[in-house]
């Protein structure tokens, strides 16, 4: 998943069994050399790439800087096999004393640096310090200091087994492995009375490149002298995206063969369409980022409504999770709610959230676009966001297994409830929210969903994000009022790629011509019985791609809140057949990379 949410950060999910023990320890050193030999990451020595080498990542905030790479200063060095005698029992209360000391610095420090922050920053400087106080984690190094472990060898193994814990339980949990690595770095320097890891302060503009980065490392960034931001790891919802949204500047996830580009190399990053070039041409660059800017000032001064040059009208949406971000999505040019994830407000509630208390928050959201269109999903609880009240079953494969929809089977009763929060939220604020279902897989279950839905008095629609569902989305559109396409999920079951994963990057590219080619079924089917197809997923985010989507026939684009202006602005742009001439373009070429290239020619 990847979004961000900070109530599910602990080092104690429900479901994990502190029992479990590891020793994947790791080696952390730094780059210094701009020799074309040098230090990697991982402390080997790496070729670097030569100029002009394009490396490939994963798009995560838009915007193209060209500057010299700067990377984070040394992290302490974890042994793998950390060895020593084990203390005398007489000083372990000491050490676990002096190890709480430790940890309660490290956090008072970070709730200092949260105080003078704001914003995002301010919340993931916040969230790390209530992390570097967990009772889970402090105990289990208490109990292994306990045992004769000196501290510095429990933080690590402590961390570790935590390490090991939420990796296997991938997805949401799995990007807060960087956070925990850092607990354990901050805790260790001040227990060996070394100053803190992080970022130094550039002396010019720079463009910080790590394997991963900490979240406390993002958050304190000065935006005019960190100018952009790459990593080796990471997804499109690790922090590094989330705090570079937050400063406005370019940022590139999972880039292949990174760690080999040496400290002040001049590189230039798109985070567009998610390439590094290393050492490329100056003159090229300085005219991408010239362009780039002037983009972003169009971007600025679009005020809506969603058109193109021709007038051919696309409604411009947003995609929000509560009452708060609906009104923070309200101040931009958004026109409406393309998609309200309704699941992610009760990721932490352990019991099903009764029908007042769900119209209540329902409400709120339909309050802050009153007047306006509101797409209200249904729970898409399972996988990589399970419920607690919904009891989900143990999978091997959660991804294919009981989620969205299909949760109904077992329970059909926290659906009918949902829709009975939604209809009393519909009644209290005299709003016409359409409502639609994650995860169908077939005509018959949009066909029960919208029985029940509009027996509520709600408008019925339903997701597309499987395969099956778009090659039979004329069946489906018989029974309801409209299609939403999401792509994030789309693209994950027609690649058979797990959308989490930095490797599986290329595969997981909604660019992708096998998903362009769904999404056009999915559109003509929609445009042939004149029913609204829009697109949710993040590839409705992309302003080149969003052009396409609507020259496949989608009828409406809903995005991040932040993306909405570059979106409207990129589609006001260019006419209704350049947006046809791209999408053709686009569905003819054989790989990811190719259609963004044959659309981009058609739409610059
Ligand atoms: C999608 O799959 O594209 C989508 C919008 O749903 P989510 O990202 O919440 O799974
Ligand atoms: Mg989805």
């Amino acid at each position: 998943m990847w979004f961000r949410n900070v109530d599910t950060v602990g080092f104690t999910p429900d479901c994990v069994d502190l029992s479990i023990d590891s020793c994947n320890l790791v080696h952390m050193s730094t780059t210094s050399s701009s020799t074309s030999l040098h230090s990697s990451a991982h402390g080997t020595d790496v070729a670097q790439p030569p100029a002009g080498t394009v490396l490939q990542g994963i798009p995560a905030v838009a915007g193209v800087q060209y500057a010299p790479v700067i990377r984070p200063g040394s992290r302490p060095h974890v042994d793998d096999a950390p060895t020593g005698s084990d203390i005398e029992e007489s000083d372990r209360p000491g050490e676990v004393s002096r190890f709480t000391a430790a940890a309660a610095a490290v956090a008072d420090r970070l709730r200092e640096r949260a105080a003078n922050a704001s914003g995002a920053a301010s919340e993931v400087l916040a969230t790390t310090a209530q992390l570097a106080q967990d009772r889970a984690w402090i105990a289990a190094t208490e109990k292994r200091i306990g045992d004769g472990n000196p501290a510095v060898r429990a933080v690590t193994g402590a961390v570790d087994q935590f390490v090991t814990m939420f990796t296997q339980l991938g997805g949401l949990m799995a990007e807060r492995v960087t956070d925990l690595r850092d607990i354990r770095d901050r805790v260790i320097a001040e227990l060996n009375g070394l100053p803190e890891p992080g970022v130094p302060v550039p002396t010019v503009p720079s463009i910080l490149c790590a394997e991963d980065l900490a979240p406390v490392d993002t958050a304190g960034l000065d935006a005019s002298l960190v100018v952009a931001l790459a990593t080796t790891l990471g997804g499109p919802t690790s922090h590094t995206a989330i705090i570079a949204r937050q400063l406005g500047i370019p940022c590139v996830v999972a880039v292949d063969g990174l760690d080999a580009v040496a400290a002040g190399t001049m590189i230039m990053v798109d985070g567009s369409v998610g390439t590094v070039t290393v050492s490329p041409d100056e003159a090229v660059a300085t005219q991408a980022v010239e362009v780039a800017r002037g983009e972003a000032d169009l971007a600025k001064s679009w005020n809506g409504p969603g058109a193109t040059a021709d007038g051919h009208v696309v409604a411009i949406l947003a995609n929000v999770q509560d009452g708060a971000a609906a009104r923070s999505a309200r101040e931009t040019p958004a026109e409406g709610i393309g998609l309200f994830r309704t699941e992610l407000c009760f990721l932490n509630r352990s019991t099903e959230p009764s029908v007042d208390e769900q119209a209540q928050i329902y409400g709120d959201v339909l309050d802050a676009f009153d007047g306006c269109k509101v797409v209200i999903r249904t729970l898409d609880a399972g996988s990589d966001k399970p419920l607690k009240f919904v009891g989900h079953p143990d999978e091997a494969n959660p991804a294919l297994g009981v989620r969205g929809i299909r949760i109904a089977l077992g329970n059909p009763g926290i659906l009918t409830r949902q829709l009975e929060g939604i209809a009393a939220a519909a009644k209290k604020t005299g709003h016409a929210p359409w409502v639609m279902a994650p995860m169908i897989a077939t005509p018959a279950e949009a066909e029960a969903f919208a029985t029940e839905t509009r027996a509520h008095g709600l408008v019925p629609g339903v997701m597309i994000e499987i395969p099956a569902a778009a090659l039979l989305a004329d069946r489906i559109l018989e029974h309801v009022d409209f299609l939403s396409i999401g792509t994030n999920d789309l693209t994950q079951y027609t690649m058979a790629a797990d959308r989490m994963s930095a490797e599986l990057a290329t595969l997981t590219d909604p660019w992708q011509p096998a998903v362009l080619a769904l999404i056009a079924m999915t559109a003509k089917a929609g445009v042939a019985v004149g029913k609204p197809v829009g697109v949710c997923g993040e590839a409705a985010a992309d302003p080149q791609l969003a052009c396409v989507l609507v020259g496949l026939g989608v009828s409406s684009l809903s995005a991040a809140a932040a993306a909405v202006s570059a979106v409207g602005a990129k589609l006001s742009q260019v006419t209704l057949a350049q947006c046809r001439q791209a999408a053709d373009a686009a569905l003819a070429t054989a790989t990811a990379a190719d259609a963004r290239a044959a659309a981009s020619a058609v739409l610059a």
